[in-house]
């Protein structure tokens, strides 16, 4: 069978470089081939794991603080759940979960939803939510959604997202691009047309030769997309991933593959391929729409959830094994070397929504 690495090396002999967002696209999402598309990533087993992945504690204080944006919202009904890019459906199961026990009529009455793209991750989801409370519903895209107040959660997603990449030439600013060496392998490229200037940053000027400047045009596309809907229908947008909160310059292009970091041209299709999120994008995409948009570190709006108490409430009906454990959670999730600081929680909603349960940026 001919691999994916050797169809791209084909495709871009016959029809040119292409750019790094198309490369990152087909990695990603090749019906045959794609990371998202054959693969089921997460966990110990797989190549990464995420918060969900890490504690129960994650999707317990994600849907509280989804439950109180929806009250403040004036409790509206019918409404959407939903979760766009659940990966194995384990932060859902452990919002469900909690919800159930919170508020069984919120459950009862909303549309829960998982907007999934590989449908080989949605089968897997079914099989984590089969006998969970709601009745959960599977969608491509939010453009499938019913035109209902939308509550909606995603964690890692666009990271997922393929983003372009421009880097400083003697000539200018270029595209840039993946093409084939001399013998015949990937390597990075400038492009050769010229970039338009309208997406550079001020910084941009200044910049040395073979700096990198990275945006993301689909990210931006998606986060419109879900602002414009909250925007007109009402709701609330929680959005969590590894990502800077200012334009920055700087090349954040990664593979993770079997928990280790992997040569980002080496192995197309079986490593998982992310990029930082440029928050400061998002919240502009947000507020463009006429939404507020605040940003905090994941160990800010962690702790502000009640992180401790939670782990203090469930480390004490157990024995010490499993408070060091919950401990060790507690750490990875919050703590300012692991997933506390670089992670950021961007919450949207409408102007007249009630308090958010995050402040500032660092
Ligand atoms: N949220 C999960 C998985 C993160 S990986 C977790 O935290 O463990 C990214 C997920 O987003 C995968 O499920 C992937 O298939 C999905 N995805 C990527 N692009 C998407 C899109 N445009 N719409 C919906 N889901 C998408």
């Amino acid at each position: 069978m001919t691999t994916l690495k050797e169809r791209l090396r084909r495709l871009i002999a016959a029809a040119g470089p292409i750019t790094v967002s198309d490369y990152m696209a087909t990695c990603l999402f090749d019906p045959q081939a794609g990371y998202y598309t054959t693969r089921e990533p997460f966990g110990a087993a797989g190549d990464f794991t995420t918060a969900p992945e890490v504690s129960q504690m994650f999707g317990e204080l994600v849907a509280v603080r989804l439950y109180t944006a929806w009250r403040a919202a004036g409790s509206p009904l019918p409404a959407t759940f939903a979760e766009i890019g659940p990966g194995r459906g384990t932060l859902m199961r452990d919002m469900l979960r909690t919800l159930g026990k919170l508020d069984p009529d919120f459950i009862a009455s909303a549309d829960v939803a998982l907007i999934e793209a590989s449908p080989r991750l949605a089968a897997i989801q079914k099989e984590t939510l089969a006998d969970g409370p709601g009745a959960p519903r599977w969608f491509r895209e939010t453009g499938e959604l019913a035109e209902r107040p939308l509550i909606i959660v995603g964690n890692e997603l666009f990271d997922a997202l393929p983003m372009r990449q421009a880097v400083k030439t003697a000539h200018g600013w270029r595209e840039r691009v993946v093409r084939l060496d001399d013998e015949g392998e990937l390597e990075f490229a400038a492009g050769a047309a010229e970039l338009d200037p309208a997406v550079l940053p001020s910084a941009a000027a200044d910049a040395p030769t073979g700096a990198i400047f990275e945006y993301a045009p689909a990210r931006t596309a998606l986060m419109e997309e879900i602002a414009a809907t909250i925007a007109a229908r009402g709701g609330f947008g929680l959005f969590i991933d590894y990502g800077y909160t200012e334009p920055a310059i700087g090349d954040t292009l990664q593979a993770v593959r079997r928990h280790a970091f992997d040569d980002v041209l080496a192995h197309p299709g079986e490593a998982d391929l992310t990029s930082h999120v440029d928050f400061s994008a998002l919240a502009q995409a947000a507020r463009d729409h006429g939404l507020r948009a605040s940003i905090a570190t994941q160990g800010d709006f962690l702790l502000r959830m009640g992180l401790l108490e939670r782990a203090g409430a469930l480390g004490a009906s157990t024995d010490e094994a499993a408070r060091e454990r919950l401990r060790g959670e507690v750490e990875r999730l919050a703590g300012p070397s692991e997933m506390g600081k670089l992670f950021k929680v961007m919450e949207v909603a409408r102007v007249a929504s009630g308090p958010s349960a995050s402040t500032g940026a660092d």
